[in-house]
């Protein structure tokens, strides 16, 4: 078995991240809030080819949580956790800070963020300052770890493409790496969320990656209807029992309303849909 060292304070993970940069290595974060799957696992052997040291991190942050969101229920499984990094070799240091190691001076009396407007569409209509949390967050471990990259998954896109505005808009000299969704063999893509399913909800949730890819076949073979297909796929939800949130197509670049006439290559198809008692998300690049 392979070792790692742990830390739970912000300033013993600062000064090794700092050892090793003194020595010339670079460092990688990928941030989590544990409850590790394969998604995350395949962030971290990303991130082993990214930067010298790879440091995970793990915290249920509760400012990107609202007052009626699943912040309590949220699993947490730090030992399993721990065993599957240790069991893959993959991690330099693990960094599980509490509640007053991220929020020094208490949530109520944190320093905040506001994102621009893109962080109140999409999820941010349903999950207001949401996003303002993961921004807290992400820009606190940043600062702690210093380190030289970030690799985020493209399984939460809009997370990503607001914490690469972040990054640049702050000037934080971090490069942000993504990597691709993981997915089970029913297309279902894996997330932490997906417990909250009853074994009949977990086998219609695959209908969400159907839906998607069948706008994104559509786009390709030459349909440009985006409100139509987009109303079509949230029909189809709604047969498979689904609440859907949005389906929407959007620009990949910064997920800005599409033109007509984009190239298919320049296009996402992004959704939410509650089942049962989990909120599912998933995007498709067109
Ligand atoms: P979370 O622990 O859910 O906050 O996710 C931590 C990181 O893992 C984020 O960058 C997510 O985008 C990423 N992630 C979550 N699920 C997946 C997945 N199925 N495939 C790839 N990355 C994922």
């Amino acid at each position: 078995m392979s070792g790692f060292d742990t830390f739970e304070h912000s300033s013993d993970m600062r000064r090794r991240s700092r050892e090793w940069r003194t020595v010339g290595e670079t460092v990688v974060l990928v941030p989590t809030m544990g409850n590790l799957h394969e998604g995350h696992l395949s962030l971290v052997r990303l991130a082993r080819n990214v930067a010298d040291r790879v440091v995970v991190s793990i915290f249920v942050n509760p400012t990107q949580f609202g007052p009626d969101e699943d912040f309590g229920a949220y699993p947490r499984t730090l030992a399993e956790d721990r065993a599957k990094l240790e069991s893959e070799d993959l991690v330099d240091a693990l960094f599980v800070p509490d509640e007053a190691e991220v929020y020094p001076f208490g949530l109520e009396d944190a320093v905040r963020f506001e994102m621009p407007a893109l962080a109140r569409e999409l999820c941010g209509a349903s999950r207001p300052g949401h996003f303002d949390g993961v921004a807290a967050v992400v820009c606190r471990l940043l600062n702690i770890v210093e380190p030289e990259a970030v690799v985020l998954g493209r399984k939460d896109y809009q997370q990503l493409v607001l914490i690469a505005r972040l990054v640049a808009d702050l000037g934080l000299g971090v490069q942000v790496v993504s990597g691709p969704t993981q997915r089970h063999d029913d297309g279902l893509a894996m997330s932490s969320r997906n417990r909250y399913l009853t074994a009949d909800e977990r086998e219609r949730a695959p209908v969400l990656h159907a839906a998607l890819a069948d706008v994104r076949d559509a786009v390709r073979g030459g349909a440009r209807d985006f409100a139509r297909l987009e109303s079509d796929a949230r029909a189809r939800l709604r047969e498979a029992g689904f609440g859907p949130d949005y389906v929407e197509v959007r620009r990949a670049a910064d997920l800005g309303a599409p033109a007509e006439d984009a190239a298919p290559g320049e296009l996402i198809v992004l959704a939410a849909a509650w089942l049962g008692a989990a909120r599912l998300i998933d995007n498709v690049g067109i």
